[in-house]
C-alpha cells in the first residue's frame, strides 16, 4: 500500500459552508452548482461512498478524483480510480491528488481532501 503525504483536509471548510447554507448566508445555488462535466465524471468515474449528501441527505455523495503533477504529462486532471492511484504511485516521483464529492441528485460538490502520492521522498517543509 502507498503512503499519502501532505494531506489536506478540507471537511471544516465544507462543514463551514453546509452552516452557511443552513444559516441561510449561502444560497442553494451557490453550493450545488456542480459543472455538468463534473456531474458526467461522478456518475461514469465516481466512486460510491455511505456518506449522505450534507444538503439533501437524499442521495450519498460520490468521490470524483482527480490528479495533477509536473510528471503527469496527460494524465493531468485527469479522472482516475482508487486502483489507477496504486499504480500512478509506483511509476511516479510526486503528484497531487484532489478528491471531490459530488451529489448527483442535487449538484452538491466540495473538495473532500487533498494528498501527495509517489514513489519519491516525502516533501521536505520548507
Ligand atoms: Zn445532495
Amino acid at each position: 500500500m502507498w503512503s499519502q503525504r501532505a494531506v489536506v483536509d478540507y471537511g471544516l471548510a465544507k462543514r463551514a459552508t453546509v452552516r452557511s447554507l443552513r444559516t441561510g448566508r449561502t444560497s442553494f445555488d451557490d453550493v450545488c452548482d456542480a459543472h455538468p462535466y463534473l456531474l458526467r465524471a461522478a456518475r461514469f468515474h465516481g466512486e460510491a461512498t455511505d456518506r449522505p449528501c450534507p444538503v439533501c441527505e437524499r442521495q450519498n455523495v460520490t468521490h470524483v478524483t482527480y490528479v495533477y503533477g509536473d510528471e503527469l504529462g496527460r494524465s493531468v486532471g485527469r479522472v482516475k480510480s482508487t486502483s489507477d492511484l496504486a499504480e500512478m504511485a509506483r511509476e511516479y516521483r510526486e503528484f497531487r491528488v484532489y478528491v471531490v464529492e459530488v451529489c448527483q441528485g442535487c449538484a452538491w460538490n466540495h473538495l473532500a481532501v487533498s494528498f501527495v502520492l509517489g514513489n519519491g521522498d516525502p516533501p521536505t517543509e520548507s
